[in-house]
Parts: C-alpha cells; structure tokens; sequence
C-alpha cells in the first residue's frame, strides 16, 4: 500500500503546484523483482486517486491488478525501466513553462547550481502522438543517460531511483523554466560559466 499511497499523494502535489492539466500526468513506480510496476490509471483527474485505483502492470502493459485502464503512457514507462535498471520510478507532467519554453526553442539553462546538479543536459522529442509504441521508443531513448527529456507540445518526462527523486527533478526542471523565463523578461539570464558547472560537477560526482 506504501507505493499506491505515494503514487497518489504525488499527483496530488504536482497538481497543487500547477504541473499538471485536467486529466494529463501520470506516474509509476517499479516493484520489486523489476518487471512489475504500479501506474496510474488512465483518464482520471489525477488530484482526487486513490490508492486502489492504482493499476498493476507488467512491461508489456498487461493489467497483472486492479479495475482501471493503466496510463495510455505505459509504453515510455516500461521503456525506461526496460532500458535503465537505475530507474525505479519515473513521471509525466504537463509543465507549463519548461514545455513553452521548449517550444520557444530554448534549451534547458545552467541558471542555478540545482539545474547542473539535478538535471544536467535535457534532451527534447518532437512531437508525437500520446500513448503510442512510437513515443514509448522515442522517450525510452532519449532518458538512457537523462534524468528528464522534454516532449514538445506535450510535457515533461524524469526518471529517479525512487519517486521522490522522480519528483524532485520535475521539480527543479519548472523551477529552472520559471527562472529562465523571468530572467528573460528582464533582459536575458547569467549562466554559471563551464568551467565553474565542471567543476561543480566534479565535486558533487554528478
Ligand atoms: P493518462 O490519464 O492515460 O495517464 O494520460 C494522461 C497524459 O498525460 C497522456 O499523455
Ligand atoms: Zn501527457
């Protein structure tokens, strides 16, 4: 019950802080043994689950439990578990800034040292349909080697050895837009310049 509780108490949140719209987002956290994963129901607004209405799946997308259709996005959540044994959670947001600013073409930004420590480069995927294998490839990909990837016109993908590091990094990734984006209404950003990001990389072993 431990997970099904997190998994809804994380919408809940990610709700609250405006990271998701209507019915968008979802979540997931691998079980033990690695082929078997807790999701989120489809088509729910996500900000009123329960804890039974979590969906047990396998890699596949097989219903192994529970009386809810799972997430449309089971594709590139069992991708990345399939293609990182590092990922035990992984979470799907509708971000508003970091997905505007994407569509702007602006790439993520060393502004703060949490951006280089908690996210370092994020790739972005051109659009594609939701809930297809295409997609499902596509994000698998891109997060080999990423803590989160952008979907244009669409959202945010992170991936974390737990769920709280899963949503800490979608997290500090809006955070990071929002940063960017006021700093460029007030004439453009100062980055921490490369040879302070590698050092603070090396430091922090990131
Ligand atoms: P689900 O409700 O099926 O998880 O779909 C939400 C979503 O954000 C699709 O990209
Ligand atoms: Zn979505």
């Amino acid at each position: 019950m431990e997970f099904r509780r997190q998994l809804v108490e994380c919408m809940a949140s990610l709700v609250s802080q405006g990271l998701m719209t209507g019915t968008g987002g979802n979540a997931s956290v691998r079980l033990k043994g690695g082929n078997e994963v807790l999701i989120t129901p489809s088509g729910v607004y996500k900000a009123s689950l329960k804890p039974e209405d979590i969906v047990k799946i396998d890699l596949e997308g097989n219903i192994v439990e529970g009386a809810h259709r799972p997430s449309i996005e089971w594709h590139f959540h069992a991708a990345i578990y399939r293609k990182r044994a590092d990922a035990m959670a992984v979470l799907h947001a509708h971000s508003p800034y970091t997905t505007g600013l994407a569509l702007a073409g602006r790439r993520v930004e060393p502004v703060t040292i949490e951006a280089v420590m908690l996210l370092g480069d994020v790739p972005i995927i051109e659009f594609m349909y939701p809930g297809t294998d295409e997609l499902g490839d596509a994000v698998g990909n891109a997060m080999m080697g990423h803590k989160a990837a952008i979907l244009l016109n669409h959202g945010v993908v992170t991936a974390g050895r737990d769920l709280a590091e899963a949503i800490t990094i979608a997290e500090v990734l809006e955070a990071t837009s929002k940063i960017t984006f006021v700093a460029s209404h007030f004439g453009g950003a100062r980055l921490i310049p490369p040879d302070r990001i590698e050092l603070i990389k090396k430091l922090n072993k990131v």
